[in-house]
């Protein structure tokens, strides 16, 4: 698909507070859930990987692709802050899912962000990843027994926009940051 056929941007932001001394590395591969005008099926759970030119809509076997793509991941540090964003450029328009009839959306609804995380202490590198609906507050401990970072807030943030619109975002949550202990 032509890039300028697409009308959406989608933009999955995770932010992690680590304990002293750990480190984070974003992947380039996340999934996030969507409605998918090429199979016509709504939140199926697309694999973006940095560089490949479709999202792989899952199950792989029942869609030729998704029609969008990741074309960019910015990480950042700040202090204990490690944090990255993740730019999706779709297409949308409206369908019918061909299952149940029910009307699709046009922004994503659930993400999970992969990382590695190294341990201060063993200086293990953990491959973990973090995603939508998962029970909070969670501390992650590395297997030596060091803490690594404590999740307070819903984590990715997910945004959208139409290319030519201010970006909205939803749920409507705040980053907040971990209280020093
Ligand atoms: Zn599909
Ligand atoms: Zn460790």
């Amino acid at each position: 698909m032509d890039s300028a056929l697409f009308n959406r941007v989608a933009e999955i932001v995770c932010q992690l507070d680590v304990y002293d001394g750990a480190q984070i590395e974003f992947l380039d591969a996340l999934e996030v859930s969507f409605d998918c005008m090429v199979c016509k099926r709504k939140r199926r759970t697309v694999i973006f990987q940095l560089g490949e030119e479709y999202g792989r809509c899952t199950p792989t076997n029942k869609c030729v692709g998704f029609s969008g793509r990741l074309v960019a991941k910015m990480p950042a540090v700040s202090g204990d802050l490690f944090s990255v964003r993740y730019v999706i450029e779709y297409a949308y328009a409206p369908f019918l899912d061909v299952k149940y009839d029910d009307e699709s959306i046009d922004y994503p609804t659930w993400a999970r962000v992969n990382f590695l995380v190294r341990c201060p202490k063993c200086h293990e590198k953990i491959k973990l990843s973090t995603q939508s609906n998962m029970v909070r507050p969670w501390t992650q401990v590395c297997t030596c027994g060091e803490l690594l970072y404590t999740e307070i807030d819903d984590m990715p943030l997910l945004e959208w926009r139409e290319k030519t619109y201010p970006i909205v975002s939803c749920p409507k949550i705040t980053l907040r940051t971990r209280t020093p202990q």
